[in-house]
């Protein structure tokens, strides 16, 4: 079964509207992964940064019927999850949105969404909105959601933040979603010993491996133990994997688009040296990709 990847944000942290930052976009993580079918199309969602804003828009546009969503969350730092109030299929009571992604700590995923729409911060709280609503804790391991057989494995970030690698359940090409995720030797996050050795495993092969690249190698010993990687790091880790594209993210939000031109050429260059046969590029508000 083929499928569709866009991109409706790649900014990490917060959204840097504004013209410095236009063609690559300034909403915070969210990507759409839609497959065809004899029903119509279904819509897996990655992330709820802002970029589910215009997302949801637009499949509400395009659509009269009752709409399944299923967003599955890494982690919930404001910047994966900070669209979700404001995504239309939610104020529609034909849909159902079905939220998956892991809990932090002992506190589920339904109770941070909650936090999230208090009244102290938010107007509208979860439970008056209109579509039917489930929230599903997942763990490490394989699941299903909607079309995709889903696998989970915990990455080295600040809470419990997961990577995913989804294939279509009826046999397909392969897409590894790693964002905010540091490959380097900074911070203390519980992972064991066999953590990059297992991670290369996770990514083995894959078609598709979209990873945080948010900082230059010069930046990065400024930032280690934040929780992120350079993009050399993730050409090294595309690399040892044999994964054929790697699709850079989590831009930093002080890179505007001339910096990230330059950016780009870098690892795109370096990925010519060191990383024969996997393909570079970043990721770009309305880049779509067919797999
Ligand atoms: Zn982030
Ligand atoms: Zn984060």
């Amino acid at each position: 079964m083929s499928f569709t990847l866009t991109v409706w944000g790649a900014r990490g942290s917060i959204p840097t509207p504004g013209p410095y930052t236009a063609r690559y976009g300034g909403n915070t993580p969210c990507l759409a992964l839609e497959t065809d079918g004899p029903a119509g199309g279904r819509l897996l969602v990655l992330d709820a940064g802002t970029g589910i804003r215009p997302l949801g828009r637009a499949v509400v546009e395009r659509s009269s019927e009752p709409l399944v969503t299923d967003l599955l969350v890494s982690h919930t730092h404001w910047d994966h999850i900070q669209g979700l109030p404001f995504f239309a299929p939610l104020f529609d009571e034909r849909s159902e949105v079905r939220i998956w992604g892991p809990r932090q700590g002992s506190i589920a995923l339904e109770r941070i969404l909650r936090e999230q729409m208090n009244p102290v911060v938010f107007p509208v709280p979860l439970d008056e909105l209109d579509a039917t609503l489930r929230v599903t804790d997942v763990e490490v391991g394989t699941f299903t959601v909607g079309d995709f057989t889903v696998r989970a494995m915990p990455l080295r970030h600040p809470g419990t933040t997961f990577a995913y690698r989804l294939s279509p359940t009826a046999g397909g090409r392969s897409v590894v979603y790693v964002t905010d995720n540091e490959l380097g030797s900074g911070g203390d996050y519980e992972v064991g010993p066999s953590w990059r050795d297992d991670l290369v495993a996770f990514v083995g092969g894959a078609d598709l491996l979209i990873h945080d690249a948010m900082y230059t190698d010069a930046e990065l010993h400024r930032f280690r133990g934040w929780g992120h990687s350079s993009h050399t790091e993730a050409i090294e880790l595309a690399a040892d994997g044999g994964v054929k594209k790697l699709v850079l993210f989590h831009h930093r939000p002080e890179r505007d688009d001339a910096a990230m031109d330059a950016f780009v050429g870098e690892a795109c260059a370096l990925a010519a040296r060191r990383a024969r046969g996997v393909e570079v590029v970043a990721a770009v508000e309305g880049l779509t990709l067919t797999l």
